[in-house]
């Protein structure tokens, strides 16, 4: 079967820097394997998704040489698209319907503040106590929850070989669907990769913590869990991830400096550690790189990362 991976990014804000890192692995993974990107707009938080971003982010991917197998561009931009998360809703209904029937979800009223008072102590992340796992409550109006299964999840990532997580002991019963009829990122993103026949994942080790609890999902849809391949990230000069929201780190506002693409995927790449001297890269070159040798630390250490982005 050849490799199919996706680059997903949400449409709140510009793609900066971090995102030509997270680009270069994933086109360059897929190219060293033979295999398909495909391109997907994650706009399920309807609340700050805005369509000025859906058009940057595609031309901004098309400037710098980034061009999907499928999925998402220019040319289908702002028009209904399989490929487009606000317009998956029928899909992701049919998926819901098949874990009620299986009974493996329920309907919740608890506030952030009685979650936060009732919860469990997990490591670092807020986890639900299943408060209202037997109250049979209704889903419409409530948040719809899963059922997390007792066991450990043992998954194998590209970069940090197994890995072992228990989604009851670090969220608890997480949640599909808000009270107001939102769907979640953790629900969108899994039934996406089923509907896209994605069996790779490649994403930022920030969100690896969600990967057991996603592996979850697949089981209980009965469909087969991608491979997963968690890259380290980008900081800014305060230690913080970069930011989609502050213009002055994004892209877009890069081009408006007359700067080229090869210059932006050479600070991109020598900022990730895959270039020992900031240099232009071109495309081509940038694909020749080993990216499956670099491994993620598994830890937010930003400081060499750092002097990279502000030599
Ligand atoms: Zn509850």
């Amino acid at each position: 079967m050849s490799l199919v991976t996706r680059f997903a990014p949400s449409m709140t804000g510009y793609l900066h820097l971090g995102h030509v890192l997270h680009m270069l692995y994933v086109w360059g993974i897929a190219r060293a394997k033979k295999g398909k990107v495909l391109s997907r707009i994650e706009d399920h938080d309807l609340a700050r998704s805005r369509p000025e971003y859906e058009q940057a982010i595609l031309s901004d991917m098309e400037w710098l040489g980034f061009f999907p197998d499928l999925g998402m561009t220019t040319s289908n931009a702002l028009v209904p698209s399989p490929y487009r998360q606000s317009d998956g809703a029928a899909f992701y209904e049919d998926k819901l319907a098949k874990l009620v029937e299986e009974g493996r979800v329920y309907g919740c009223e608890c506030s952030r503040k009685e979650i936060l008072s009732n919860q469990k102590k997990g490591p670092g992340e807020l986890c639900y106590s299943g408060t209202c796992a037997q109250k049979k409550l209704p889903l419409k109006g409530h948040t719809v929850r899963f059922r997390c299964s007792d066991n450990e999840v043992t998954f194998h990532d590209l970069a940090r070989g197994e890995c072992h997580q228990m989604p009851k002991e670090q969220c608890g019963d997480f949640s599909l669907r808000d009270h107001t009829g939102q769907w979640t990122y953790s629900f969108c993103c899994v039934c996406d990769d089923i509907r896209h026949g994605i069996n790779l994942v490649i994403r930022g080790q920030d969100i690896f913590s969600s990967t057991g609890r996603q592996i979850q999902l697949f089981e209980k849809l009965e469909a087969p869990a991608p491979d997963y391949f968690h890259h380290p990230l980008l900081f800014n000069d305060t230690g913080q991830k970069l930011s989609k929201r502050q213009r002055s780190e994004s892209i877009t506002q890069l081009r408006e400096t007359g700067i080229s693409p090869e210059e932006v995927i050479g600070r991109a790449a020598f900022a990730g550690g895959l270039l020992s001297e900031p240099h232009p890269l071109s495309m081509n070159d940038a694909m020749a790189l080993n990216y499956l040798e670099l491994k993620g630390d598994g830890d937010n250490d930003s400081s060499s990362i750092l002097q990279r982005i502000n030599p």
